[in-house]
């Protein structure tokens, strides 16, 4: 049975952390499509197209992972990519109450969608995107916690 998940987020920009939970998901569907958020509520530091560049270039190595942007519904998006299951990490339980509110929002708009939730290996729960900006930008390192190329961004984007 071909299940295809799409997993949603701003990814500004993307982290060891979203990369655990998408080798974890290309493992357990045919196909993940990576949904980089417009995000009209935050300003992100990246622009969408910076942002799915990045996704994409650090994805090469799986070939049943898609990356695209959206600006629509999520769960719109998720119709018209064929998915059935919304992918979403967790990290600590701080992350609970704020998804359980999402995927109860997201199952009352389309009740055919499952949302599904992924943990990443204990070394990447506490690596967020927006700690990610607040260090580089104070020039911290934070080479550990992001792929090479982001890295080199997050350089550029501060000097
Ligand atoms: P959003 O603005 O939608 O929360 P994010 O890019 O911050 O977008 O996160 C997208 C998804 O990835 C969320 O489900 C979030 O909980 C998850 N996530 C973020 N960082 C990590 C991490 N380090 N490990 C596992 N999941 C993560």
């Amino acid at each position: 049975m071909q299940i295809n998940a799409i997993y949603p987020g701003t990814f500004d920009p993307i982290t060891n952390g979203h990369l655990d939970i998408i080798a974890r998901a290309s493992k357990l569907y045919s196909k993940v499509i990576v949904a980089v958020a417009v995000n009209r509520g935050k300003t992100p530091l990246f622009t969408l197209e910076e942002r799915v560049q990045m996704v994409e270039s650090v994805t090469t190595e799986f070939t049943n992972i898609q990356v695209i942007g959206f600006d629509n519904l999520l769960v719109d998006c998720a119709k018209q990519q064929n998915a059935t299951v919304i992918l979403r990490g967790l990290r600590a339980v701080t992350d609970f109450e704020y998804e359980f509110q999402l995927a109860g929002m997201n199952r009352k708009l389309a009740p055919q969608l499952e949302t599904m939730f992924l943990t990443p290996a204990e070394q990447y729960e506490f690596i967020s995107s927006t700690m990610i900006r607040e260090i580089a930008q104070l020039k911290g390192d934070v080479s550990c916690f992001v792929p090479v190329v982001v890295h080199q961004r997050l350089i550029k984007k501060f000097n």
